[in-house]
């Protein structure tokens, strides 16, 4: 098939937020700019269906303290020096979003986009973002899939195809930022648009560029499993949660039980609450896995409340309080990733990368409304630091063989015939499956053993016959194979951690274990397979006490 050649001085992958302020920032410096999404700019993405909060040294908020509680929150495992930079231009940073037409009400200690409504408040972001993004003139490659990267030894491009027509592209770039996102589709319990598989993981990896801190997945800890409606992440108000609606299956209030302090559920102790409700599930006072909430003693006062309209906007036709409603953790965020530095260099040169497809901001637990703070202050900063790579690089050519050679991936999921075996839909769900059963909020060696063994099974009898005919099933193809290798990424990482930190929670090693522990895993990829290494961390200014 022929393929389509383009080319551009910065290529971002991703319109996330991080790809478009990446964007944005990049055009800024006068260089030509292109923008590929998978989907329209914008859409199917984290940061448009996210609650659009922000967390800042806004109000009595100082930096100091962000820095702490960035740091402490993520339990000592953050790389101390992107931290600073998070913290140092978080609110010059937010502020400037202003000039590209994004509105923001500023709290203390947070900021967020306002007039947008659940379940895409971050529409107030996203769409500003693509509408000036295209105003001074980023060029857009939407309903593409990248598929690989392109190196001579620097990275120079990318190749992908078009997901509605077909057609195959390869981009010759002078600079390539990677901005596209987590992979929380690899668990059954999530609260991700479906596309979001990891897709920047698989590139680098293959590349064999480091990954960091894969075993650290976010789960929310409360999200909607009620059997034939959606999962939605629910931030519960305090009000209600303090009522003993969180009960297991002996109507226990499981907050008074724990001693959980609901003023921290969705900012700095998403871990805690998370383990803990996974724990109840798991010592078998949940139903199947999930726990419910109990509405029915909401006082009148409470009925209205705009939580309780949202709830039953979205489980249309569900008494609410009548009966209780199913709920349980989701995989929320990815928090591992890319390693970069402080100017969003990753190992390879001319490669950047910035927002969840990046590791090491929040160390082995997030802070709420961090990761959107992260897209902005890293997206800008990559955009900056690729556009100065792009203008002192020289246009380079693309090797047609390596061209050719790349895009054979989706050739031959093209070429493949259709059988039940190689179903995209069914390896997706299995995948989905074993993490969540094996490799979720709690796990131990024996589980991820095992995890590993049948993932291991499902790629040597699934993946040689994964196939997609039109260009739409070959994207869901193809995510399937990148969805299993980023699975067996976070087994291997959270196999390695013999500890418990943060939202890495081994039943078998149940407390942290500062003494062996302060390490990063890295994974790189090596002939024999998953190569797994540790690095202390970087600490630039908080030390363990
Ligand atoms: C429901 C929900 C609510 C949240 N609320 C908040 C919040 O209020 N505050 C906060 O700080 N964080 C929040 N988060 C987390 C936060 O939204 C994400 O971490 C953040 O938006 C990630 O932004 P990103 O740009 O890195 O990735 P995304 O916004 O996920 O964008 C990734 C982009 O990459 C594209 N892409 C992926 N693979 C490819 C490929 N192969 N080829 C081409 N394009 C590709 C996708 O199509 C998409 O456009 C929330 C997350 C969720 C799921």
């Amino acid at each position: 098939m022929a393929v389509k050649a383009i080319d551009t001085d910065v290529l971002v992958i991703g319109g996330g937020g991080a790809g478009l302020r990446a964007s944005i920032e990049a055009r800024r410096q006068g260089v030509e700019v292109l923008l590929a999404s998978k989907t329209l700019a914008g859409l199917a993405s984290c940061s448009i269906f996210s609650g659009g909060a922000f967390t800042a040294a806004f109000g009595t908020m100082t930096k100091e303290n962000h820095f702490r509680t960035t740091i402490t929150t993520g339990k000592l495992i953050n790389d101390q020096g992107l931290v600073e930079v998070l913290v140092d231009e978080a609110v010059s940073r937010l502020l400037e979003l202003r000039e590209f037409g994004v509105k923001l009400s500023i709290g203390d200690g947070s900021c967020r986009v306002v007039d947008c409504s659940f379940p895409m408040q971050g529409a107030g972001l996203i769409h500003p973002l693509v509408k000036y993004a295209r105003s001074i003139g980023v060029k857009m490659l939407e309903n593409t899939m990248i598929t690989d990267l392109l190196s001579n030894g620097t990275a120079n491009g990318a190749v992908g195809f078009n997901v509605l027509s077909g057609e195959r592209v390869a981009i010759g770039a002078k600079a390539v930022v990677l901005a596209t996102g987590g992979a929380s589709q690899i668990y059954r319990r999530n609260d991700n648009p479906v596309r979001m598989t990891g897709d920047g993981y698989v590139m680098a990896y293959e590349l064999g560029l480091p990954l960091i801190d894969m075993e650290f997945v976010q789960c929310l800890p409360t999200g909607t499993a009620e059997p034939g409606y959606p999962m939605f992440m629910l931030l519960i108000p305090l009000a209600i949660l303090e009522l003993g609606v969180l009960q297991n299956i002996k109507g226990e209030d499981i907050v008074r039980k724990h001693g959980l302090n609901p003023k921290l559920v969705y900012s700095t102790h998403r871990d805690v609450w998370t383990n803990t409700i996974a724990k109840e599930i798991y010592e078998g006072r949940g139903e199947g896995d999930t726990i419910l909430l109990n509405l029915a003693k909401l006082p009148e006062s409470l009925q209205k409340h705009p939580f309780i309209q949202s709830l039953s906007e979205l489980l249309k036709g569900f008494p609410l309080l009548e009966k209780p409603v199913h709920v349980t953790p989701l995989a929320h965020t990815f928090i591992g990733g890319i390693q970069i530095n402080e100017n969003c260099e990753t190992a390879l040169p001319g490669l950047f990368a910035a927002g969840e497809a990046t590791g090491g901001v929040h160390g082995a637990n997030r802070v709420g409304g961090s990761a959107l703070t992260e897209c902005v202050v890293f997206g800008a900063r990559s955009g900056k630091c690729a556009a100065e790579k792009a203008k002192t690089t020289p246009k380079k050519t693309v090797d047609e063989r390596q061209v050719e050679q790349k895009l054979e991936r989706v050739d031959e999921v093209v070429g493949r015939e259709a059988s039940s075996m190689g179903s995209p839909e069914l390896v997706r769900s299995r995948i989905q499956e074993i993490m969540w059963g094996k490799a979720g909020v709690i796990r131990s060696q024996q589980s991820l053993i095992e995890a590993k063994e049948a993932l291991t099974q499902l790629r040597e009898e699934r993946l040689p016959r994964v196939y997609g005919k039109k260009p739409h099933e070959a994207m869901e193809a193809l995510e399937a194979t990148n969805l299993l290798l980023v699975a067996s990424l976070v087994v291997e990482a959270a196999l390695t951690r013999t500890e418990s930190r943060g939202v890495h929670y081994r039943i078998d090693y149940p407390d942290p274990d500062d003494k062996n522990w302060l390490q990063h895993i890295m994974l790189t990829k090596k002939f024999e397979g998953i190569g797994v290494e540790t690095r202390p961390v970087k600490i630039t200014k908080l030390s363990p006490s």
